[in-house]
């Protein structure tokens, strides 16, 4: 089991070295200390691929399952029902429910994830997240339908943030430019990135967006944007990264962050590189 393991290191190992050699970008990797990387995992939907979670995505389990991983963070989505409470949830449409956004709490409360929970409110996936202060929430505000509805979720997610006392362990992502807009006006100290792909890093400081999240695609369709953004203070994350190609592209490349469904083959790929590195 140690040889097999120690075979599969290696290999991972060696991988590393090859693709980096073969890479011609990989100069983009100019970070102030390039003798080792730092690139994180964020557990998208949370560590839902653990065996223990059953496969229930945006679950309290696959927070739980993230955080006894040691993910740098566990990505969930947020929705506001029409009576107005914050559930986590990917939505629009939940278990038979078309669209949780105008159904009320206790339609979606009711329904049961794969592992039997119910749908978690915001307030109980808090309450897991600030058991391990050591993996911080990465969450996601989904779009709702106008802008004064999403102004009035921002207030709402914030307020409970900050009287869960979590503001240091939470940090925001959003596809809606509205909503990462009223989380800067909100809460100006809070770590905000853009989802949608369609924005420069120049744009987002602009607007004093902190990071950008988006698709491998992008980032290869605009090859200046990871330097661009390393110079202006902008965090990178790439989204969501589930093959093998991807993964050792993302660690090349040394972005800050890499969401994906397997935390787990992330996080040998980055130990495969540092362990190289270290030779
Ligand atoms: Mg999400």
């Amino acid at each position: 089991m140690l040889h097999g393991k120690f075979i599969l290191m290696a290999g991972l190992a060696l991988l590393a070295v090859s693709c980096s050699d073969n890479d011609t970008t990989v100069d983009d990797n100019d970070r102030s200390h390039p003798s080792t990387n730092d690139t994180k995992v964020i557990a998208h939907r949370g560590y839902w691929n653990a065996p223990e979670t059953k496969g229930a995505q945006n679950s309290i389990a696959s927070l739980k399952a993230a955080q006894d991983f040691g993910a740098y963070g566990a990505e969930f989505d947020v929705n506001m029902t029409a009576d107005d409470k914050l559930v986590v949830l990917h939505g629009p449409s939940h278990k038979g429910i078309s669209n949780v956004q105008t159904a009320d709490f206790e339609q979606v409360r009711a329904k049961t994830l794969e592992n039997g929970e119910p749908t978690p409110t915001l307030a109980e996936y808090l309450e897991q997240g600030a058991k391990n202060k050591g993996t911080k929430l990465i969450l996601e505000i989904k779009n709702h339908a106008t802008d004064a509805r999403e102004t009035q979720v921002v207030e709402a997610v914030i307020d409970e943030v900050e009287s869960a006392g979590m503001k240091e362990q939470v940090e925001y992502i959003a596809f809606s430019l509205h909503v990462c807009k009223e989380i800067v006006r909100l809460d100006p100290e809070a770590k905000v990135a853009y989802l949608n792909g369609d924005l420069s890093p120049a744009e987002l400081k602009e607007l004093g967006i902190t990071g950008l999240d988006y698709q491998k695609a992008k980032m290869t369709a605009n090859p200046s944007w990871l330097r661009d953004a390393r110079a202006l203070g902008i965090t990178v994350n790439v989204w969501t990264i589930n093959n093998a190609d991807d993964m050792q592209w993302a660690v090349n490349k040394g972005v800050d962050y890499i969401t994906t469904d397997y935390p787990d083959q992330v996080q040998a790929v980055i130990d495969a590189k540092n362990a190289a590195i270290k030779k």
